[in-house]
């Protein structure tokens, strides 16, 4: 039997301070994890069960430390959005996880950005239609090098902010996830049997907002270092 395309190449992501790779295999997003966010978006954060989306494994965009990378302007948009994240990486896989155990699943942690069409992100929200032209295009998802979970400490309450050609856009802590990174992996465990390579996007802070072609990116998580991205015209 031969292949009758060329098989897609994996999405590795370098492991900080080695050699090593992680392959991707999906990509999970939180929506409106933060209340201030939920209430910047129009909603009342409540404490609603989280909900979900998710991108391609391929929109993942690896960025090497001290590296900036070109973030092409995505088509069809005039409201292209920055949202900084912690992104948590599945070692171990599993179904109904219980949240006492959660973390035993984590490879490890990067710091990441779920770019968005918010044009048309809101525009399908308002039909109830899915979301995935407005989050799931290519290029969406740049993140930074993996950090081994045994590596660092204090995630759970690590700052997480975002500058904007220097200005300072989104300054929050992960201790504001209405769902911790636990509880998002017990509950999303409920749906989906993560496996080995999944990505979890746990959701941005307040102070999302607009970028334009020149326009130069970077995100930080306390103890992950940063990443930054320059918005380029495709
Ligand atoms: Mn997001």
């Amino acid at each position: 039997m031969s292949l009758v395309i060329a098989a897609p190449k994996p999405v590795l992501l370098p492991v900080t301070g080695t050699a090593d790779l992680f392959p991707v295999r999906r990509v999970y997003c939180v929506g409106r994890n933060y209340a201030a966010h939920a209430r910047e978006m129009g909603f009342d954060p409540d404490r609603d069960p989280p909900f979900y989306f998710c991108k391609p494994a391929d929109a993942v965009m690896p960025v090497a430390e001290g590296a900036v990378l070109d973030l092409p302007y995505p088509s069809l948009t005039a409201n292209y959005h920055y949202e900084a994240e912690l992104v948590v990486a599945i070692g171990t896989g599993g179904a109904n996880i219980p949240v006492e155990q959660a973390l035993d699943h984590v490879w490890g942690y990067a710091v990441g950005l779920d770019m968005t069409r918010r044009d048309l992100q809101i525009g399908m929200r308002e039909k109830g239609r899915p979301w995935e032209i407005g989050k799931a295009f290519d290029s969406s998802a740049p993140i930074g090098p993996l950090h081994p979970a045994g590596t660092v400490d204090g995630m759970a309450e690590a700052g997480i902010w975002l500058t904007v050609n220097d200005t300072r856009k989104q300054d929050s802590n992960v201790s504001h996830l209405i769902w911790s990174v636990p509880e998002t992996i017990a509950d999303l465990s409920r749906y989906f049997r993560l496996e080995p390579g999944d990505l979890i996007y746990t959701g941005t802070p307040e102070g999302v907002g607009a970028v334009v072609a020149g326009d130069l990116i970077v995100v930080g998580v306390d103890g992950l270092g940063t990443i930054s991205a320059r918005v380029v015209t495709r």
